[in-house]
Parts: C-alpha cells; structure tokens; sequence
C-alpha cells in the first residue's frame, strides 16, 4: 500500500566534455519546470579528460583535442550538481577509463558504467554498454591498457567485445511476459543495427541523406545490439554517436503476434548544441520511499560470477560457449546463485572516489605540457 512518486530523469547525447554547459541547462529546465531531476544519463563520448596528460589518450582529430569542463569536477573545484551515470563511447579519456573496467566513480557524483554494468536506482534497473562496434576487435580480449602502442589501441580499446554484448544477453527474462526481471533502462553509444526500421526513416534520411547506404545494408550502428535488445527488452533504450535525435518503439511480440512484453522505446539523443535534440527529461513512477542511492544488480553480480572465466584480457580471440556447446552456455542465475549474491548484504555502491591522478588546478601554459598520467594499479 506504498504509493509512488515520479523520478526526474536527464538523458543527454554525446556530451563531449561539455560537463558546465549540461549543468546549466538542466538548471534552466529545473527553474522553469519548478521541479529538481533526480538523476542525469549520458551516452557516450563523455570525455572525462583529469587534466592534459589525459588528452594523449583520447582519440580525437587535433580540432577537438581540448581539455573542456569536466577537469573542474575531478579536481573539487565544482561538484556535479545531478548524480551522473555514464557509458563511455569513442572519445574518452580512455586511459582514465581503463583503470574503472567494471565501472566506479570518475569523480564525485558522477559514475563511469564501465565496459558493461546493470545497477540499480530507485528501484530502476540500469544496463550500459560501453563503446562502438568495430569487427576486427569483436571476439578479442579487452588487451589495451596505458601506456598504448603506436599500432592503434587507443582507438581499439573502445570497440565493443562480443563478451560484454553476451553477458548482457544473460539479462533475458526467465519468462514469456518478461514480468521476472525487465531492465528499465538500456544505455549505449552507437545505435543497434536495424533500429531505424522501427521509426521515421524516411524523415532521418532527410536531415542526414548520407546516412542512406549504411541504412539499405543495415549497417548503420552496431550489428550485435539489435539481439540483444530482443533478448533483453528494456523499456527504454537510449543512445547517441549519430548526431540527430530519432525515436523508434520495437514491439516485443510472439510467432503468432500476440504481445510478449512492453515495447522498448528507443531514444537517440544528438550532441550539445543549440536548438539541437540533445536532452530529454524523462519521468518514471517510483516508489515513494525509493533508495535515491545507486547500487550493485544481485543479478548482474551473479552473471560476472558465472561468467568469470571468459574474462580475457588477451588481444587474440576469446571463446564464448553457445547453445551447441557440451558444458554450460546459459549463464541466467539459479535461485541459489543469487542467494549467494544476496548473503553479501548491502549492496549500496560505497561513495569511494579516489583521485589517481594528479587534477588539473588550474589551466595555464605550463600545465599543458603534462605527460600522459601512468596507469594506475593498486
Ligand atoms: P563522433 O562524434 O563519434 O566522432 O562521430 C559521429 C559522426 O560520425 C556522426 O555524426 C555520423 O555522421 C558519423 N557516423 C558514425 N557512425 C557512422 C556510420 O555507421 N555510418 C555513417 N554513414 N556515418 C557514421
Ligand atoms: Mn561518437
């Protein structure tokens, strides 16, 4: 007999490091609305770049090679104002990013998802994927780490890995009707390959026409996410990378068409420019007394614990079992390996950000010329 409440929710496109100008933003909206949103996503090209060292890690053509906002939140000068969750897409700080490869805090208030994550938030469950599709790196181990090589691996340590697409894929609901676990929310950077089908194409080959040959091969976006979304059916799937806002609503429907579960509303969301579709509020029913803290999935605990072994960190290509393999292939927890998640009590995220570089203070000519921070292991 609780009631329930509404959650604010922000979504932003591509946020190219543009921390200060989405805080404003969303402070006009909070003024004029009269209501305080609850929680900020981002999805993608985040950019959470600590200070110049940083930028010899991003890939970015030299236009865009610069230090932007967020460096003010890593080092205390501001604080982020709205709780923050981020993927990562393919202009990171992508050394910073290495060392959180299960995800954690980048500053504070603001949490990095990692290569993929499910958390929690008000009773909402989150899912993220990290990256952008690139097939050469699809089947390898997350191999790149600082100090790169020349051959390449600071743009191949943002391609997506089959292993996390397929971890995710241990999230399909037990039932028909997808009522034993739905994801609310799904957040990655490129669009699922196929999406464009289910909304207005012919409106989006309008405004970007040279989007037309990848559309008619169904290549535009990443080819292994549009399963994932079948198996997965969140409510809302949101994206970015694109640069154009574009809605599409995928039934979830049966072989003989009757409706298995609700529909995914897909949202892609452009990049921080005036007058263009690069914020949407959002507002979920919660629970009136929902835990306004993020935390761990016990189920996404549980799929990492099953899946462990697969874990590679090898630049040759990793094998995943399927449904034609002789051992274990469905990875969707038991009852008793979820107990065993929940026997470690709270699952709160521990607020523990850490500095492990040296912050940016202030930016003058002599801090430009720091060298990339080493990779940090404790
Ligand atoms: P980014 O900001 O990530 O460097 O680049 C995004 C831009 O690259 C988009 O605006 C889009 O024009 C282009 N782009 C990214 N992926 C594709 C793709 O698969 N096909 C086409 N035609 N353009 C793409
Ligand atoms: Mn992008």
């Amino acid at each position: 007999n609780l009631g329930t409440r509404k959650l604010r929710l922000a979504v932003a496109g591509c946020a190219h490091g543009e921390m200060d100008k989405i805080y404003e933003v969303l402070a006009e909206i909070e003024k004029s609305k009269g209501y305080k949103f609850d929680l900020l996503i981002c999805c993608g090209d985040y950019q959470a770049v600590r200070n110049y060292g940083d930028l010899h890690h991003m890939h970015v053509s030299e236009k865009y090679r610069s230090i932007q906002t967020f460096y003010k939140y890593y080092s205390g000068e501001k604080t982020a104002p709205i709780l923050t969750v981020f993927v990562g897409g393919n202009h990171e700080a992508s050394g910073y990013l290495s060392e959180l490869p299960n995800g954690g805090w980048v500053a504070p208030n603001i949490y990095y998802m990692g290569f993929a994550n499910v958390i929690r938030f008000a009773g909402l469950r989150i899912a993220g994927l990290s990256g952008i599709f690139n097939g050469k790196e699809f089947n390898r181990g997350h191999y790149e780490r600082p100090p790169y090589n020349e051959h390449g691996d600071v743009v191949s340590s943002y391609h997506v890995r089959n292993l996390d697409v397929w971890r995710l894929k241990q999230l399909r609901p037990a039932d028909a009707d997808n009522t034993s676990n739905p994801i609310d929310i799904m957040v990655s950077h490129d669009w699922p390959a196929g999406i464009v089908d289910f909304g207005d194409r012919d409106w989006l080959l309008r405004v970007k026409p040279f989007f037309v040959d990848d559309v008619n091969s169904g290549k535009l976006g990443n080819p292994s996410t549009m399963q994932l979304l079948y198996d997965m059916r969140p409510r809302y799937w949101f994206a970015a990378h694109l640069h154009v806002g574009f809605a599409a609503l995928v039934p979830h429907v049966s072989k003989d068409g009757s409706q298995e579960a609700e529909p995914t509303r897909f949202l892609a969301l452009d990049k921080p420019i005036p007058r263009r579709h690069f914020i949407q509020a959002l507002e979920l029913d919660i629970a009136d007394d929902a835990e306004m803290k993020l935390s761990y999935d016990p189920q996404w605990l549980a799929i990492l614990k099953n899946t462990d072994n697969f874990t590679s960190i090898s630049r040759s290509n990793a094998y995943l079992p399927s449904a034609h393999s002789s051992e274990r292939w469905d990875f969707r927890p038991t009852e008793e390996e979820l107990a065993a998640i929940f026997k470690l009590g709270d699952l709160t995220i521990p607020e523990n950000f850490q500095q492990t570089a040296k912050p940016l203070m202030k930016d003058t000519p002599e801090s430009r010329k720091a060298k990339p921070s080493p990779y940090y292991r404790n």
